[in-house]
């Protein structure tokens, strides 16, 4: 699909405003060309699975960015979030199907979200990673290549 990366990232934002109920303020920041050729489907599924987790996983008042750049079709996205991170010794498990860490309270989740989220970044020939502390805040980077 040819997208508008600004119209898009509106849009996605948009839909997910349902889930924070003015819990946190998402900030975004866009560079670099507006247009762009890739999988819309595929990057939405992205973009939701992220920023949800970054609501879900973040109190009331943070902020949660998204920078979206793009430099000659080749994007790279981070999705940060001031919540409550991911405990270290759990971070080897992130993108195993059901992983659910320790410290996510009364927060429900089945755990597939970030299975699914990994397996169609590789399917765009990808990468995704992240750094996160807990209590802090996690920050996950996706590089996905420009493929025409
Ligand atoms: P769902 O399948 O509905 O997305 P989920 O959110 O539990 O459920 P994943 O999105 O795969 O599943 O995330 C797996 C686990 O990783 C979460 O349960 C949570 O413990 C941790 N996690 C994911 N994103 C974050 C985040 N932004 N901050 C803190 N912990 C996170
Ligand atoms: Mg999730």
């Amino acid at each position: 699909d040819i997208l508008s990366i600004s119209e898009f990232a509106h849009d996605v934002v948009n839909d997910m405003q349902f889930l924070k109920k003015n819990k946190q303020r998402i900030n975004m920041q866009l560079e670099g060309e507006d247009t762009l050729v890739l999988d819309a489907k595929k990057l939405r599924h992205i973009l939701e699975n992220l920023i949800s987790n970054a609501i879900k996983y973040s109190p009331d008042g943070t902020d949660i960015d998204l920078h979206i750049q793009n430099i000659n079709g080749n994007l790279q996205i981070l999705v940060h979030d001031a919540g409550i991170g991911i405990p270290e010794e759990e971070q080897i498990h992130l993108f195993n199907k059901f992983f659910r860490a320790t410290n996510t309270g009364s927060v429900q989740g089945t755990g597939l979200g970030l299975t699914i989220v990994k397996r169609y970044v590789e399917l765009m020939n990808g990468s995704i990673t992240f750094k996160s502390l807990s209590g802090k805040g996690t920050t996950f980077t996706i590089k996905l290549p420009n493929l025409d």
